[in-house]
């Protein structure tokens, strides 16, 4: 069979992920492979773990990518961590928190639920009243919420577990590299991050982070499982479970990403150099004036979008900079609206899950495809083909607006009221 050579249209990505990724990052995946062992590709490991401990502002040893998309990251903390019957307490504001109970339920935990509506977060308060109550191991949650676009605080939730010694694992998939994500000030016991969404890095790793309180937890279940264990290891809660999972086994993983080398699986090569080009990119660029970028593209769109006569979707005082909703007019077919986005313009946007299907749009301004060319060609392209859909918005105003904000002086963008 003959086929044609690889060949993809030229798109601009305006999705809560996968998005654009850096050219430098395309270039370093093209780099040769070296040999899992070989010195040069340990020192790269080693490089990414530091830079990883950067990113998650942390002074945690251990911080490494998983093998496989963002969830396996949090299939991996989650399962390394949870022995049956544990009781897990996932407050769900979204669709990934549902994510989080069935991965916990999957690993056996007994798993108690919270929900607040969607496009809103809880009152950190209110997760505490029932971490008192419920007594879990750990609490699992979504920092970002992708699907409703909105942001969980955390700042009064870690310390609150920690003094309760209660775990606090967190998926920041969403978040990080676009927003401010503090492990060690907020008491985060282990963090998952994802690469295809701010980090600009194709999908297919999932950097984490996690404190010597997991690695406790982690390592008497070894011992155990070599019987070896001590009543102390006994005490901490252990059913005498080995860890589920080989692939997802953290006590094997570190041991291959400790100086010991311990064989595991075969690190994925390319996706280590385009990991390591990600990081350099988020680190040379600044951490915090990285978040600025985004929430200063984040305003143009919000601003362009209003001036259209459109309506963002969830409560604004805790929007995910990195994600913005925006409800579908009445009588609008939105899949057909973003259909014709994409055919005629190559531009993508997200639609949503579950009850938010139909009702609103998600656009993505994460990573290499928050910048204001991109903005720019999103507001026009719905524009476009909102009125070809037959919607009344206000014509021509949607990027006046956004081009007004791009050509304001400084001052003016920091008291944008939008
Ligand atoms: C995208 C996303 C995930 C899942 O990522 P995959 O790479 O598709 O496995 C999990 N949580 C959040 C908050 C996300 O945005």
């Amino acid at each position: 069979m003959k086929m044609k050579p690889l060949q993809v249209p030229k798109r601009t990505i305006m999705t809560p992920g996968p998005v654009e990724v850096d050219p430098r990052v395309l270039q370093a995946m093209s780099t040769p492979i070296l040999g899992q062992f070989d010195p040069c590709f340990t020192d790269i490991m080693n490089e990414v773990m530091e830079m990883l401990r950067e990113l998650f502002q942390t002074k945690n040893h251990w911080a490494f990518p998983i093998d496989g998309s963002s969830r396996s990251g949090i299939e991996a903390l989650l399962c390394s961590v949870i022995e049956p019957g544990d009781k897990v307490l996932i407050p769900i504001f979204g669709r990934f928190g549902h994510l989080l109970v069935e991965i916990c339920e999957r690993y056996g935990a007994d798993v108690y639920t919270m929900e607040c509506p969607w496009g809103e977060v809880f009152d950190q308060q209110k997760i505490i009243a029932k971490v008192k109550e419920v007594k879990p191991k750990i609490v699992a949650i979504v920092h970002g919420e992708t699907s409703t676009g909105c942001m969980q605080p955390l700042n009064e939730l870690g310390p609150a577990c920690r003094e309760l010694d209660v775990l606090l694992i967190v998926d920041v998939v969403a978040s990080i590299g676009g927003a401010n994500v503090m492990v060690d000030e907020w008491c985060l016991d282990g963090v998952i991050g994802g690469t295809q969404k701010c980090l600009s890095v194709p999908s297919g790793m999932a950097p984490i982070t996690y404190n010597d309180r997991i690695e406790k937890i982690i390592l008497s279940r070894k011992k155990v499982e070599a019987g070896i264990a001590t009543a102390e290891d006994i005490a901490l809660g252990n059913k005498k479970n080995r860890i589920h999972s080989n692939y997802f086994d953290l006590a094997m993983l570190q041991d291959y990403w400790s100086p010991r080398r311990l064989n595991h699986h075969t690190e994925a090569t390319s996706m280590l150099y385009a990991l390591r080009e990600g990081l350099r990119l988020v680190l040379e660029e600044g951490l915090y004036e990285r978040f600025g970028r985004h929430q200063y593209h984040e305003k143009a769109l919000i601003a362009g979008l209003k001036a259209m006569g459109l309506e963002i979707f969830g409560d604004e005082h805790h929007k995910l900079p990195t994600v913005t909703c925006v409800k579908i007019p009445l009588g609008i077919d939105g899949d057909w609206v973003r259909q014709m986005m994409l055919e005629q313009f190559g531009v993508e946007i997200a639609s949503s899950f579950g009850p938010l299907h139909g009702k609103i749009w998600r656009i993505g301004t994460m990573g290499y495809s928050c910048r204001k060319e991109n903005i720019l060609s999103v507001l026009s392209a719905l524009e476009a083909c909102l009125i070809r859909a037959g919607a009344t918005i206000h014509r021509g105003e949607g990027l006046q607006a956004a081009l007004d904000y791009y050509e304001a002086p400084i001052a003016a963008k920091e008291n944008a009221n939008v």
